[in-house]
């Protein structure tokens, strides 16, 4: 019988607000351990949390950003239990009335479109973090009450290589929105991958395995790699799956039992009840909605429907919001804005770089370039001369007609310059000339590079092509 995996990720993120969820403190990485802290982040009784409202935006967004529904009201839950990273003996999240709900998110996978719908992304706090020594342990309190976002999946992921493109496009998705940074060497993104198998066809959910706090993407690739076929191979023999959470061993390549699934009951969810539901009102809303930007896929699309850009470069332009701002003033009301999105991509982006300047640095504006291409494209110069204008551009940031005109770079159309140097190029390469009477077409390329040099360049290709023919046809 042939196996089907299914893959769920609830992927936790920590917010971009400067201070904390339910204080004032810093929302800082790499402070002094326990340097961030005050009687509330640290648990004490008798102290009251007061709602991060920066943090309820950010969750907002990202609801709006993944196509969400929103809530007329949620609430704040207490989820008891016990271990030395909650002071509190309880994290506060959202249980049953989640901020956001019954969204999706849209990727590009293996040439097609996916959809992998979102069960919801609701706000919660991150909570301390331990450390081992060799005699003792340590608790660092200083990540203890960062707002962090968990966005859970439908299990709806098929692969390890799906599961890999739909946290980068996550990634891209919460970067690009002003989210979340999703540093992830700095512990800002952590995700849980639940997963089961059943045989290809069937409809009904295997028993889950979640391996717990995923750190890095090659690991959840990588433990999804090991987990699937040790599932598949235990069910073929028989074995019956029971619902269990495992730790990945990154150094050893393998999963292992952790525990067995602990459910929700285990947790005594109870609203919590120093912490308002929220009710957020329409001017509320409406100003979060501000907010929302254009997603990166949807700016890719966009580019290569309304610009006819190939997928190679509108796929440039997805990943770099200044670039294609950039363009899109160039390319506004060009006649060709794929020949800019070129001339974009290979020229500019590849001079930005080779002198380390960006686009801040430009001397010249987006329109000198839409001014260069009609230049090239109104057979005013060819693109070899183009070339040279566009570095006189970046340096100088003169316009293209100032450089062209004081140059005297204008490409020679005029038939009657053209003629004598065809003549001269004939005279001088009697070989070439007599080959291409006997047929070999090549030799006529290669007169006409013979002209383009006698011409500095400024010949018209097409015209001195036409030319030639006609004298040595004659
Ligand atoms: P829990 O209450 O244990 O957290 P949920 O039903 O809320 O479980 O699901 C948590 C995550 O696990 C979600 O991302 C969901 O898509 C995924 N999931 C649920 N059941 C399965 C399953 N049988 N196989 C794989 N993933 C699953
Ligand atoms: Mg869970
Ligand atoms: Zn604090």
């Amino acid at each position: 019988m042939e196996y089907e995996a299914v893959i769920g990720l609830e992927t936790h993120v920590q917010l971009r607000t400067r201070s904390k969820m339910w204080c004032g403190c810093a929302n800082e990485f790499g402070a002094d351990p326990n340097s961030n802290v005050c009687p509330v982040c640290l648990g004490l009784p008798g102290v009251l949390p007061v709602a991060n409202d920066e943090a309820l935006r950010l969750t907002v967004l990202t609801g709006l950003l993944l196509g969400c529904e929103i809530p007329r009201r949620a609430k704040f839950d207490r989820k008891n239990y016990f271990y030395p990273d909650v002071a509190k003996n309880y994290q506060i999240t959202q249980y049953d009335q989640p901020s956001t709900r019954d969204g999706f998110l849209e990727f590009e996978f293996e040439d097609h479109l996916e959809r992998v719908r979102i069960t919801r992304a609701h706000l919660e706090e991150d909570v301390a973090k331990n450390f081992h020594f060799s005699r003792e342990s340590g608790v660092d309190f200083n990540r203890a009450g960062v707002p962090l976002l968990e966005i859970v999946s439908e299990p709806e992921i098929r692969s390890a290589h799906m599961a890999h493109a739909y946290l980068n496009a996550l990634v891209e998705v919460l970067v690009h929105g002003g989210i979340s940074d999703c540093d992830m060497e700095k512990g800002m993104l952590r995700c849980d991958v639940n997963v089961s198998v059943r045989p290809r066809g069937t409809t009904t959910l295997g028993a889950k395995i979640e391996i717990k706090n995923m750190n890095t993407f090659s690991g959840v690739r990588r433990a999804l790699d090991y987990e699937i076929p040790r599932q598949i191979a235990a069910v073929s023999r028989g074995e019956k799956l029971r619902q269990e959470t495992r730790r990945w061993d990154d150094d050893a390549g393998i999963t292992e039992p952790m525990r067995s699934k602990e459910h929700a009951h285990d947790y005594r969810y109870l609203p919590d009840p120093d912490l308002l539901p929220l009710e957020p009102s329409d001017a509320w809303l409406a100003e979060v909605r501000s907010r929302v930007i254009e997603l990166p896929l949807a700016r890719k699309q966009r580019f290569a429907r309304d610009y006819g850009l190939p997928a190679g470069d509108a796929e440039v332009f997805k990943g770099n919001l200044t670039l294609g701002a950039f363009f899109e003033q160039a390319a506004n009301g060009a006649k060709n804005p794929k020949a800019i999105g070129n001339w974009v991509i290979n020229n500019l982006a590849a001079k930005l770089n080779e002198s380390q300047s960006t686009l801040a640095d430009l001397k010249f504006p987006p329109a000198a370039l839409r001014e260069l291409v009609e230049l090239v494209e109104s057979g005013k110069i060819s693109t070899k001369i183009a070339q040279e204008v566009f570095g006189d551009m970046f340096t100088s940031g003169k316009s293209p007609t100032a450089i062209v005109e004081e140059k005297g770079l204008l490409q020679v159309s005029d038939t009657g310059a053209l003629e004598t140097f065809c003549d001269q190029a004939i005279a001088a390469n009697p070989g070439p000339a007599q080959d291409f009477r006997t047929g070999k077409m090549a030799a006529l390329n290669f007169l006409k590079g013979q002209v383009m040099k006698l011409s500095k360049g400024k010949a018209n290709p097409s015209v001195v092509g036409d030319i030639l023919e006609r004298k040595l046809r004659a």
